[in-house]
């Protein structure tokens, strides 16, 4: 859960602004038919991006295209997301306008599928919608809710997470069976009534449930704690949670 740095960020945004990078988070279409179109949201967080994208790029059931952070928000609108069908955000940001929030629950009213990973559970600190969207709040520094003290969240890296399958009858996690990831893991933050666990854990340095899912508006929303680095995309474990995630909120499961 580390920001990233401020000079990196605008270093790289000036190679895009060149030309002189060219990783997919340049909203590159992908082609195909009758697939699930995936809008990955990026940015406000370093991650590991050629086996980030690799993951998605192995998933048979979709074509994406990635936009980064400050360009996302114009791909909300309504005359950019009939281009999409599911949202997946990856990104770790905060400003958000007026139109921006409206856009994001038009979308959701809208049926628009929503896949929330890893980092992204600390977007928007500032905006309360998100978090009934998302089913839970992150806290990046301590809070005040309602007169309640609310201490930072915390994380840990590198922790072999053994992983239980809550619900093993949902389309989410069918076929899968207990398994062990290495990878990050979050713990203190407030996860909402509502929403229908999927995985749990008994790790100590980790929330019980890591996984969940639900809906908002007309939505169908789902939640993965998992997908640190690379070692974490690589587990095929949590390729098929993604996929059939994606298929899920896409209303294919
Ligand atoms: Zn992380």
């Amino acid at each position: 859960m580390l920001t990233m740095k401020r000079a990196l960020g605008f270093a790289l945004t000036v190679f895009a602004a060149l030309g002189l990078m060219t990783s997919p988070t340049s909203a590159v279409a992908q082609g195909g038919a009758g697939k699930t179109r995936v809008l990955i949201v990026t940015g406000g967080h370093d991650f590991e991006k050629p086996q980030f994208f690799k993951t998605f790029d192995a998933n048979p059931d979709i074509t994406w295209k990635a936009v980064e952070h400050p360009n996302a928000h114009a791909l909300l609108t309504p005359a950019a997301a009939k281009e999409w069908d599911v949202l997946l955000l990856y990104d770790m940001h905060q400003e958000i306008s007026d139109a921006a929030k409206t856009d994001f629950l038009a979308r959701l009213k809208e049926g628009k599928g929503l896949v929330v990973m890893h980092h992204a559970i600390a977007n928007y600190q500032a905006w309360g919608e998100y978090h009934k969207i998302i089913g839970a709040r992150y806290y990046l520094a301590k809070t005040n809710v309602n007169g309640i003290e609310k201490a930072r969240s915390a994380y840990k890296h590198d922790v072999d997470i053994p992983v239980k399958i809550a619900t093993p009858d949902h389309p989410i996690t069918r076929g899968l069976k207990d398994y062990t990831i290495h990878d990050e893991t979050y713990k203190w933050f407030d996860i909402f009534d509502g929403s229908q666990p999927l995985l749990r854990t008994e790790e100590p340095e980790s929330s019980p449930v890591i996984a969940w899912a639900k809906t908002y508006a007309n939505a169908r929303v789902v939640y993965l704690q998992s997908g640190h680095d690379h070692k974490a995309y690589e587990n095929p474990n949590f390729q098929t949670l993604l996929r059939q995630a994606i298929n899920w909120v896409a209303r294919k499961d």
